[in-house]
């Protein structure tokens, strides 16, 4: 099954598709209380430190009192205003799950689902008592692996029930055909966040790799390994996965739509695949047998070809039992795999000192298998229809400053800008939760059953992915959760989404200005429709087709303003010895600058109609100074050093302090709000602008 590239903290655009495990363990938590917690404002002028000026690091004027207020928790690897309000948004989901977990009979089949789901799941009393017992018919199965002419139809299952083993099939829109949904083939089966782990050879790396090692033969001594066999096995664990890396596309290269579309179909692919029966896998899947497909990654698939020819089966046995347990190493299985898996995700790779609560992981875990069920109360509760409407004008408004940014782009030719304004005409804006919800009527959740509950979740999930080939596209449909904090922009689909769980203090609020609240919220929404036109979300066109609609002068014209943004992003050196990645970050990075500089024309217009006084100051600052400091403090976060590493080595965002500083550096109408002198570190003599 295929997962959106979803980073925490904003958005990722829908074509680099990455398979991921289930992330119980490395969701950025804080312990946030009912009674203890302040009230989130989207402007807050008590956050702000006057001893820094602003025209040198307004990044640290705008945060410093945040900092000051909210030290980085233990059972956290960052914190900042995403993880306050995603933890407040957590909070009034465990009110919302333990009411529901009270076995009443007046309980709807929705609130059935996630009471006992959540209930199973934070009994641990009885996960640990039950050990691997629930898991032996899977241990089995895999241990009764007789040759590789089986092995397709095993895979299958395993798929099913969420293993990320070796590769992932799932249902995509065709690239070349949007109308129709096709299954694509995609790399998979590392251990580690991303190829590059097993690649690079500085020292930090070399150890990060025997730590993992050591990680997964601890696993293997959990399920009942020996010493020397656990340590035996890891390291042929390590050898596959290392291969398949080597074979994958860097995260940079799958960025690029066009490295990740290869037209086929079933039987084509079956050719290239000698040594595996794609067929058997198919019918095993209950796909389609027949029809097109998309290899994404071919150079990969050639070397799993390879590897199942090559390697003895006593090892790809090895291999899927780690990936076996990896998979529900998290609250289904005895607190000791739990533990051992957060030292090495969370501890290890990205510095967290404590564990979080069970709570916490059991509350995202049912937000992740039963979103919608559970999406349905919270939204009933905490987002009202005004706050929903209000969203939407403020949508419309920065379109329409969109529309009028295009028209006066000195490098567009007409005939580009033409197609340009098409495609933003005909984006679609969602906003806090589908018109229609999801039925779980088919997915069976038994109480005290926390395993097989997440094993049943995972196959209702990949069916239900699996039926849409072959039918016509829904574009209702959510890929995110509606207490989510975060939002995306679809390329294929070419709508924007909004969660309401994202459209929150301190975010969004009705209780707030414009001012505040397009600085804020109004920057992300711009952010979302800017992933439309940027690097990769360009090449496709208004109907969501992955074609091109720019003339060849245009088009270069682009790519030179895109690389002065590449160039600034390199040069930023985030952790001694790990620059940010220019070109990994660059659709981000255009969506942060175009997406802030959108925003801004539509708030002045907005203030302009409302005559608003642009010399009248609240809480002494005036209403265009109050739009960059909302702006600024809706991103102060702590990171630790090992998380900002990670961060900088594989995120597509840049780090929080230069979503700050750098986006504003290339805005010179903020420097004219604060009066910076040229010479000042937030005055860039030659800003990077392409939206
Ligand atoms: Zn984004």
């Amino acid at each position: 099954m295929f997962h959106l590239t979803v980073s925490p903290y904003r958005c990722s655009i829908a074509v680099a598709l990455v398979l991921a495990t289930v992330p119980v363990f490395s969701q950025s938590t804080a312990p946030a209380s009912a009674t203890t917690a302040p009230e989130l404002r989207v402007f807050d002028p008590s956050l702000i430190d006057k001893t820094v000026d602003p025209c040198e690091n307004f990044y640290r004027y705008s945060c410093n009192g945040w900092f000051k207020r909210n030290p980085l928790p233990a059972d956290q690897a960052s914190y900042g205003r995403f993880t306050e309000l995603f933890e407040l948004n957590r909070l009034h989901l465990k009110q919302i799950l333990e009411a529901a977990a009270v076995p009443a009979p007046t309980r709807t089949a929705n609130e059935q689902k996630i009471g006992d789901e959540y209930a199973s799941c934070m009994d641990t009393a009885a996960v640990n008592k039950r050990g691997l017992a629930a898991l032996q018919p899977e241990l089995d199965y895999i241990a009764a692996l007789k040759d590789a002419a089986a092995l397709p139809v095993l895979l299958a299952h395993l798929h099913a029930i969420g293993v990320n083993a070796f590769f992932g099939m799932g249902s995509n829109q065709d690239y070349a055909d949007s109308s129709a949904v096709i299954s694509f083939y995609g790399a998979g089966g590392l251990g580690l966040p991303e190829r590059d782990y097993y690649t690079r050879t500085d020292a930090k790396s070399v150890e990060q790799r025997k730590q993992y090692v050591t990680h997964v033969h601890n696993i293997f001594v959990l399920a009942g390994e020996t010493d020397a066999q656990a340590q035996k096995d890891a390291e042929t664990v390590m050898a596959i996965e290392t291969r398949l890396a080597k074979a994958s596309l860097t995260i940079t290269e799958q960025r690029d739509p066009q490295n990740l579309n290869h037209p086929t179909d079933v039987a084509s692919f079956q050719k290239e695949l000698t040594h595996f029966a794609l067929g058997d896998y198919v019918a095993a899947a209950r796909a389609p047998a027949a029809g097109k497909a998309n290899d994404m990654e071919p150079k990969f698939f050639a070397e799993f070809n390879a590897l199942v020819a090559d390697t003895p089966i006593a090892q790809i046995k090895t291999y899927l039992r780690w990936h076996l347990l990896h998979a529900y190493a998290g609250t289904s299985l005895p607190e000791s795999f739990d533990h051992e898996t957060w030292n090495f995700y969370a501890h290890t790779l990205n510095g967290a000192e404590k564990q979080q609560e069970r709570w916490k992981r059991c509350t995202s875990r049912v937000d992740q298998e039963l979103g919608e069920a559970l999406g349905q109360v919270y939204v009933a509760k905490y987002f009202p229809p005004a706050e929903k409407q209000r969203t939407l004008e403020m949508t419309l408004a920065i379109e329409q400053a969109m529309e009028k940014d295009i028209n006066s782009l000195d490098w567009m030719s007409a005939e580009t800008k033409v197609k340009a304004k098409e495609k933003l005409h005909t984006v679609m804006n969602k906003i806090g939760y589908p018109d229609k919800w999801r039925d779980y009527s088919k997915l069976e959740i038994v109480r005290g059953d926390a395993l097989g509950n997440q094993m049943r979740a995972s196959q209702f999930e990949v069916a239900r992915d699996l039926n849409k080939i072959g039918k016509p596209v829904d574009k209702g449909e959510w890929q995110m959760t509606p207490p989510t904090v975060n939002a995306y922009y679809d390329p294929q689909m070419n709508n924007v989404n909004f969660p309401a769980g994202y459209l929150q203090p301190p975010f969004f609020s009705g209780k707030e200005d414009d001012a505040a609240n397009y600085g804020d919220m109004g920057s992300t929404i711009g952010h979302e429709l800017t992933h439309g036109f940027d690097d990769e979300g360009r090449q496709f066109d208004k109907d969501g087709n992955l074609k091109n609609w720019w003339t060849k002068e245009d088009e270069q014209k682009f790519n030179e303003r895109a690389d002065c943004m590449v160039k600034q992003y390199d040069a930023i050196e985030a952790v001694p010895g790990v620059h940010l990645n220019g070109k990994l970050t660059l659709g981000e990075n255009l969506a942060d600058l175009g997406g802030t500089w959108l925003t801004w024309l539509a708030w002045l217009d907005k203030a302009k109609a409302a005559n608003v006084d642009m010399t009248a100051k609240t809480d002494g600052y005036t209403p265009d100074q109050r739009f960059w400091i909302a702006y600024a403090q809706q991103w102060c976060t702590q990171t630790r050093p090992e998380k900002l590493r990670s961060q900088a080595q594989g995120d597509p965002h840049a780090p929080d302090e230069y979503r700050t500083n750098t986006v504003l550096q290339d805005l010179p109408e903020f420097a004219t709000s604060f009066s910076c002198k040229k010479s000042a570190t937030m005055v860039k003599p030659k800003p990077c602008r392409v939206w």
